[in-house]
């Protein structure tokens, strides 16, 4: 009881120095991150960094996200609350948590069984309910849900397929690291009509999406 109410006021502190500080303003965003216990994504090894400023590794050399950057990418998907998701890239869960407070329906992919094992347990034990985690290649997108009204990757990709970019909604936002190793280009795309539309948001460094669409063992 003591640790969790350290936790809750290691997360308060997280937002307001961390993400209010750096101008994300999204309300139901701030409210998101405020609510999930990030130190439960991570092993109890990292416990104690669970509200630090920076990604923390979790299993199969991968990687949980700095909390700003889930926050950024977040409110970049401009959600209302009524829309169904896609996240590429599962890992830890905790993105997921995040937007399902943020959207109707969350449909997340991890490649790694382990990982996407993992995941289903935390969001289970948080009574995360509108939450679908899948085992499989995402770098395509999950076509049997679509369209969604938001997709996010949290892995970096080569380029956006068109294949991906088609499970978008029609005035929805897609949001992604696209480069290579070291440093990739954070961007948002929206679907407008049939035309797509991209905005380049600033510099990030994301672990290889791997996969038909993603990067090849030799190539990263
Ligand atoms: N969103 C995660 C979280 O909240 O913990 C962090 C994601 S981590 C930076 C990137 C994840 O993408 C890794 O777990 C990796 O295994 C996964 N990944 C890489 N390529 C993938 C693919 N083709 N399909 C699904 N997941 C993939």
């Amino acid at each position: 009881m003591e640790n969790e109410a350290l936790y809750s006021r290691e997360r308060e502190e997280m937002v307001r120095e961390q993400i209010e500080r750096r101008h994300v303003r999204d309300a139901r965003v701030l409210t998101a991150m405020r609510a999930v216990p990030r130190h439960l994504f991570v092993t109890q090894e990292y416990q104690g960094q669970a509200y630090d400023d920076c990604p923390l590794p979790i299993a199969q050399s991968q990687t949980i996200s700095q909390p700003y950057m889930v926050a950024v990418m977040s409110s970049l998907l401009e959600l209302q609350g009524t829309e169904r998701v896609l996240e590429i890239g599962t890992g830890s869960g905790y993105q997921a948590a995040v937007l399902a407070r943020l959207a109707a329906e969350v449909h997340t992919v991890e490649r790694h069984p382990q990982l996407a094992t993992a995941a289903r347990q935390v969001l289970n034990s948080l009574s995360v309910r509108n939450v679908v985690v899948h085992c499989g290649d995402g770098s395509l997108g999950w076509p049997s849900y679509a369209p969604y009204q938001g997709i996010m990757v949290t892995a970096a990709t080569p380029g956006l397929a068109q294949a991906l970019l088609e499970q978008l909604a029609d005035g929805g936002f897609l949001v992604a690291p696209v480069g290579g190793h070291g440093s990739q280009d954070l961007q948002r795309w929206q679907r407008v009509g049939a035309r797509f539309e991209m905005e380049s948001i600033f510099p990030v460094a994301f672990v290889p999406l791997r996969g038909e669409g993603g990067w090849k063992e030799g190539e990263w």
